[in-house]
């Protein structure tokens, strides 16, 4: 079986040639398919019947996902769904709506993607980390999950504007099939979102940085830092391995270089753990120049020990790098309560 979302605009042209039938065609699937949201093939109504039984017979669907919970929180701006996908694959995806920002007047709504059921890389902080690696979603899993939250939108007269790649696992640990989600989402004859309103957030796989540099997009990268210095990134992101701190920001500098688009790094900031003055400081000097962004984000309840650090020192810290001349922000949390900001994903907490 070939799920249609799984293939690029250019791939749904040669499979309607193939079936003999002119490329025209190929546009009245790819229309409904991110404007209508069709279930089955049955419903694509511009085809002629034979053709829709051609390719239910050759094998072709049309994914479908269905809520197996859904959580709200209590303003209303963040809904977390538990997805099942076709195959039975069940994966946690988020919608995060902001009001309208000051710069263009428009409201955001965000969906946070996952790209891995569990993660391998075990961020001891992090919900997804501590379930341990499932398996790598396909790329038209992920589109399920924009899909899903679009059908919903458009419902209520909205749309997607925004797509962050921080739900679960490691986006760069299953390189192919994000990307191809992402030429899908980004193509103007497939989802269509604009590059720019992507984020890739990754824990900085410096391979995957590089190739996503040559890929000639214009996606945003975030790099989950969480330390300015190896031995504790390692305490904390124990498969870090290979990828020294210093390595990592040299990867984000060339990102930087290759595509223009700023380098945002997460730092979750973890009581009596990484954030103290001396390790502001310490942070402050492997950024100073570099031109990136730093976003702080104090620590969300997860099953671990970690907690959050009082204000105060969430406000001393961002006080130290923008005193250093660095660039930084406190992440406003979205949906605590419901478990679905970051580092609270995983599958087995529904029921
Ligand atoms: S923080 Fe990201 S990379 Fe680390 S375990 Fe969680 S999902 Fe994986």
């Amino acid at each position: 079986m070939t799920d249609l979302y799984r293939l690029l605009p250019e791939e749904m042209e040669q499979l309607v040639m193939d079936m003999g039938y002119p490329r025209y065609r190929a546009d009245q699937i790819l229309y409904p398919l991110y404007y209508k949201f069709p279930k089955e093939i049955s419903e694509l109504k511009q085809l002629p019947k034979i053709m829709r039984e051609e390719l239910i017979t050759s094998g072709y669907t049309i994914g479908s996902t269905h809520e197996t919970h859904r959580a709200v929180s209590d303003d209303g701006d963040t809904t977390k769904l538990l997805l099942n996908i076709t195959n039975g694959t069940s994966v946690e995806t988020v919608l995060m709506q902001y009001p309208p920002s000051k710069i263009n007047g428009h409201p955001r709504s965000t969906i946070c993607v996952s790209t891995q059921i569990g993660c391998a890389m075990g961020c001891v902080f992090c919900a997804t980390g501590q379930m341990g690696f499932e398996k790598n979603l396909k790329a038209e899993e992920i589109v399920a999950q924009v899909i899903h939250f679009a059908d919903i939108l458009q419902q209520r007269g909205e749309h997607v504007t925004n797509l962050v790649f921080m739900g679960m696992g490691e986006p760069m640990a299953n390189y192919d099939e994000m990307i191809r989600a992402v030429r899908i989402l980004t193509h103007d004859r497939g989802f269509g979102i604009g590059q720019r309103h992507i984020t890739i957030s990754t824990i900085g796989i410096t391979s995957g940085i590089d190739k996503l540099a040559e890929e000639n997009l214009q996606i945003g990268l975030a790099i989950s830092l969480h330390a300015p210095n190896n031995k504790l990134r390692k305490k904390l992101v124990p498969t870090a391995g290979p990828n020294s701190v210093e390595d990592i920001i040299e990867a984000g500098r060339r990102y930087y270089k290759k595509t223009g688009r700023r380098v945002t790094f997460e730092y979750a900031l973890m009581k009596g753990i990484n954030d103290s003055p001396e390790i502001a400081k310490e942070l402050a000097l492997i950024l100073k120049g570099n031109g990136s962004h730093v976003n702080l984000i104090p620590i969300n309840p997860t099953a671990g020990d970690f907690k959050r650090p009082t204000q105060d020192s969430v406000l001393e810290f961002e006080r130290i790098l923008y005193n250093a001349g660095i660039n930084c922000t406190v992440r406003v949390e979205k949906g605590i309560e419901i478990s679905a900001a970051c580092g609270q994903l995983r599958t087995d907490i529904v029921g």
